[in-house]
């Protein structure tokens, strides 16, 4: 199964996020190797060739070493009967995956190649393996956008077709592509379609994959709390498989979702456990992705030339394999840890050389981390205009990032929604079957009318309760999307259900509607002083203060990480502001004793009336804007 090895490799690389490729581990070929040869030489060769061909596509190909894999190739070569075109198809279509390639283009000419004789052959699953190869060379060549468009043509080619496995391929890969683009929601989708593709064809082996994939997505998600889950268990059960390469992959990824989190000492120690499994099972450069993301943390923390040694040992090891996929990276994390240190003039010069590479992989939070740190420096030399030129594309950025991530977490709450639904939905029809069934053997069992009468009343009585039990389920189910998990307050999703129908009674009736944006001050520091569990159980307490605070009618929900909005029905502005008001009283007298006495949240508010063409973005707009000088003129207070 070349196409999973690729796959591993891709989603490796895609998954270290940094990463140019991943490590190839340089061991000796095992005695498999040997057995295999000296078993096939006994059969003629176009048999040799199939058996060969059957293990470079089968399953058992993802526990092959990378030189094992590349032997195979090399064997098949040799194999290959003279003239015989079915077979030339085949063994084009795995050999675009060599490492012999090791210019792209070249890959991709050889990869279109076999590609043009496959559909002459009228072999699908050739052609779907030559798409594969297109993928990886279209993103090395011109990135992931590109890249994306390729996927998306290996998946419609393989969607109607018995071919289940390469299907499974196609989907992941897209899956990871999107993920990377953002498109997060989407990108689970096809991780749970992948997931269907490979039981349908009987591998279990790629689900492990997958649930990384889960795990990436819901850390881009925002989502800290599932994905810290994921990951962690993920490096329980890759070391007990002693999968090494997935528990440094593991291990990089929850470092990544420690600094995302505001917990850059829990990155470090993280990053560090990786370099020493990666140094131990010789993975030089599994260790230097890990020391890419170690420089990260110690750039969060301060430790500036600790970072700038992380990084030159991590290019010391892509330079000796020649890797430069994740040069982005390293300049900008230089760049950063060069300011630090005050050196800006040579900061900005790894900036300016980082960007046309950020800008050329499309990913918009590497560019928006770009110019918040070109922002720093344009300041520290002077340059005030340049400085907030970057600034405003960073906020601009950022705003749109923040939009398109709440976006996504709506969209995927959504979507639990429907999977969850859906599963409840084949759960009742099994009941109702086994339930029929019961039925009918009890009935056949029954002697005279006295005793089916008497059953009849017991079966009524299990039955009506079965089906108050389903009711409270799915109402368990709605609470489920409908309230945010963490503070049990309405989730976005409800929000803007309600501020929709709100919008409506109030031009109906002509009745005032406001709404309060409501951000926690610098809760980041809290993050970073208190932990993110300490973080959580402030949030949960802030909002069990602000709920006693409102009227009945008012409604609370979370949109954001530490960000609220209160919809007044029947307010107007003056009204709002007194309730407003009483937020920020309550959240000034708020103690958190089991945390720390000392601790004081502060929150600020946007307040926003509804006007008469009001729609629930504009609304939001003039409330988020509020809230934005609220934040700028000091926090702690409220602005209209
Ligand atoms: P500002 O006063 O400007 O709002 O500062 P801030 O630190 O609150 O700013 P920012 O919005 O950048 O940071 C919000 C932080 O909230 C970042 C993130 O780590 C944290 N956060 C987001 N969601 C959660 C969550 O569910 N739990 C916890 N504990 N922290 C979260
Ligand atoms: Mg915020
Ligand atoms: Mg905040």
């Amino acid at each position: 199964m070349e196409m999973t090895r690729l796959l591993r490799k891709t989603s490796l690389l895609l998954a270290l996020v940094l990463a140019a490729s991943s490590g190839v581990a340089a061991e000796p070929a095992t005695q498999s190797t040997a057995t295999s040869v000296a078993t096939a030489s006994a059969q003629p060769s176009a048999a040799r060739f199939d058996a060969v061909f059957a293990e470079v596509i089968g399953p058992g190909s993802m526990d092959m070493t990378w030189e094992d894999y590349e032997a195979r190739l090399q064997q098949l070569r040799v194999l290959l009967p003279q003239g015989d075109r079915k077979r030339e198809v085949q063994f084009r279509s795995v050999y675009c995956t060599s490492e012999r390639w090791k210019d792209p283009k070249q890959g991709l000419a050889y990869a279109d190649e076999a590609q043009r004789r496959a559909q002459a052959a009228g072999d699908l699953a050739s052609r779907g393996r030559a798409q594969y190869c297109r993928i990886g060379y279209v993103q090395e060549l011109e990135g992931a956008g590109q890249a994306l468009l390729e996927a998306d043509r290996m998946v419609s080619m393989l969607e109607n077709s018995s071919e289940s496995q390469l299907l499974g391929e196609a989907l992941t890969e897209r899956g990871s592509l999107l993920s990377q683009q953002g498109e997060q929601a989407k990108a689970l989708l096809d991780f749970q379609r992948a997931r269907a593709s490979f039981r349908q064809a009987g591998i279990d082996h790629e689900i492990d994959s997958l649930m990384l994939w889960i795990a990436i997505t819901y850390r881009r998600i925002g989502d800290w709390t599932q994905a810290e889950r994921y990951f962690t268990h993920s490096v329980e059960r890759m070391q007990d498989k002693q999968d090494w390469d997935r528990v440094i992959t593991d291990l990089v990824q929850l470092g990544y979702l420690y600094d995302e989190s505001g917990n850059p000492q829990k990155a470090k120690a993280s990053f560090a456990r990786a370099i020493e499994v990666a140094l131990a099972h010789k993975e030089p450069l599994s260790a230097a992705n890990a020391r890419v993301g170690l420089a990260a943390a110690q750039v969060s923390l301060g430790e500036h030339d600790a970072a700038l040694a992380s990084l030159a040992q991590a290019r010391a090891a892509f330079e000796a394999e020649s890797r430069h996929g994740n040069d982005d990276m390293l300049l900008l994390l230089t760049g950063q840890a060069l300011a630090g240190k005050g050196q800006h003039l040579e900061a900005m010069d790894r900036y300016a050389q980082a960007l046309p590479l950020i800008e050329k992989d499309g990913n918009q939070r590497y560019l928006a981390l770009l110019y918040q740190a070109r922002a720093a420096s344009q300041e520290a030399l002077g340059n005030a205009g340049q400085a907030l030129a970057d600034y405003k594309r960073y906020s601009t950025l950022q705003t749109s990032l923040q939009g398109k991530m709440r976006l996504e977490q709506s969209r995927l709450l959504e979507y639990e929604y429907e999977i969850r639904k859906r599963e409840f939905e084949n759960h009742r029809l099994r009941a109702e079957a086994n339930t029929r069934k019961a039925q009918l053997k009890a009935l056949e069992r029954v002697r005279g009318w006295q005793t089916l009468a008497l059953l009849l009343g017991v079966l009524l009585a299990v039955l009506t309760a079965l089906a108050l039990r389903q009711r409270q389920r799915t109402r368990r189910l709605r609470t489920l999307a409908m309230t945010d998990p963490l503070t049990e307050v309405a989730s976005r999703r409800a929000i803007e259900k309600n501020v929709e129908q709100a919008l409506a009674e109030a031009a109906r009736t002509q009745k005032p509607l406001t709404v309060l944006l409501l951000d926690l001050d610098h809760f980041k520091t809290i993050n970073d002083r208190y932990g993110h569990a300490a973080g959580d159980a402030v949030l949960r307490a802030t909002t069990v203060a602000w709920q006693a605070q409102l009227r009945g009618r008012d409604l609370l929900g979370r949109i954001g990480g530490e960000e609220f909005v209160v919809v007044c029905v029947d307010a107007n502005r003056e009204q709002a502001l007194m309730i407003a008001d009483r937020l920020l009283d309550a959240t000034r007298t708020l103690q958190l004793p089991d945390i720390d006495p000392a601790l004081h949240v502060r929150t600020s508010i946007g307040v926003a009336e509804a006007l008469p063409d009001d729609t629930r973005e504009s609304l939001f707009a003039r409330a988020d804007a509020a809230l934005y000088r609220a934040k700028h003129e000091g926090r702690d207070r409220v602005e209209e």
